[in-house]
């Protein structure tokens, strides 16, 4: 009781969420320009910096894979800050720094014109929401949606509770999401023809790949994707 009286009086100083450090900001400057953010060349398809040495608009794997996506777009790479960033989010529970990676995504699609009927989070499956108690890429999708004005449509479910993705090769990642989602039925996709789909990491897009299949198959026209950040297939 005391610690809550002297919590009321002597409120705790905002503080980055990232290094701690005093001030006002959800993430102090200082991180915010530590983050690796994507420049220069990036494949035209799934939205990963390429080495500057690298003379193609499309990297080794979208070259080989088949997608169902039209495009995808990304923030950050995976490493460093903006690990850490994503980490904070999705496991220490820190969701204001939802609202951080909405404003990145937001001025990484600035420049391409895209023409978005609605917004759709990547679902975690509903025994992993009781644990965690919220969807990371549902809060984005959420912070996105407000300054985007578009609505957001949490339209999919995993219905297949798979394994966290980053220490399987490509092809355990693509056995373990196949079949792993579905559009629920209440909703009507077909009404909605360019989504936007978000979530926080693509590693080798195998996730997001699934969302759109079942997204086109409901009747979505084109599909784009926003994700913080860019993660390494090794
Ligand atoms: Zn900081
Ligand atoms: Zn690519």
């Amino acid at each position: 009781m005391i610690k809550g009286i002297l919590d009321l009086l002597y409120p705790e100083k905002p503080k980055c969420c990232i290094c701690g450090s005093q001030g006002a900001k959800i993430v102090c400057d200082r991180c915010m320009a530590s983050l690796n953010y994507l420049q220069g060349i990036t494949c035209l398809h799934c939205g990963k910096q390429l080495n500057e040495n690298y003379h193609d608009s499309t990297c080794p794997d979208c070259k080989t894979g088949a997608f169902h996506y039209e495009r995808a777009y990304s923030c950050f790479e995976y490493g460093g800050i903006g690990k850490e960033l994503i980490h904070k989010l999705k496991f220490e529970g820190k969701v204001h720094l939802a609202k951080v990676i909405a404003g990145l995504m937001k001025e990484a699609l600035r420049n391409e014109d895209l023409e978005i009927s609605c917004i759709v989070p990547v679902p975690i499956h509903r025994n992993r929401l009781k644990i965690r108690g919220f969807n990371q890429s549902y809060n984005i999708a959420q912070e996105l949606g407000e300054r985007l004005r578009k609505p957001v449509l949490d339209c999919l479910e995993r219905t297949k509770e798979t394994k966290e993705q980053y220490n399987l090769d490509k092809m355990q990642r693509y056995l373990n999401i196949n079949d792993a989602f579905s559009v629920k039925s209440l909703y009507n996709i077909s009404k909605y023809e360019n989504i936007l789909l978000v979530d926080d990491i693509y590693t080798t897009g195998s996730t997001v790949n699934e969302c759109s299949k079942v997204l086109k198959k409901a009747g979505a026209k084109y599909v784009y994707v926003i994700t913080a950040a860019t993660g390494s297939n090794t």
